[in-house]
């Protein structure tokens, strides 16, 4: 399963709806991993593709983050953390 399929499975969204960046609000399109495929040895496979990993972005912001370095891993993971709080499918958090 592809990391963009998780991620709109969790969030239990079709795959033509509009999912907005989590940074910026436009149209994501893009999941980035918060932690890097290339930070060897931090997270498992499965550790990486866990919905707390995986951050819906726009193509702009996806490329302050990797291009730019703009956000600092803390801040995009706080941002991400607080999305998932405020948008959990699951009623008891
Ligand atoms: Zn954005
Ligand atoms: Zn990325």
């Amino acid at each position: 399963m592809s990391s963009r399929s998780t991620y709109m499975d969790y969030f239990d969204l079709s795959h033509d709806e509009y999912v907005p960046c989590e940074i910026c609000g436009a149209r994501g399109i893009q999941v980035h991993h918060i932690s890097y495929r290339s930070h060897h040895g931090k997270k498992t496979l499965k550790e990486q593709e866990d919905i707390t990993n995986l951050m819906m972005v726009c193509y702009k912001c996806h490329k302050d983050i990797h291009d730019h370095n703009k956000y600092r891993r803390i801040d995009l993971q706080e941002i991400h953390d607080v999305f998932l709080r405020i948008n959990c499918p699951c009623k008891d958090i």
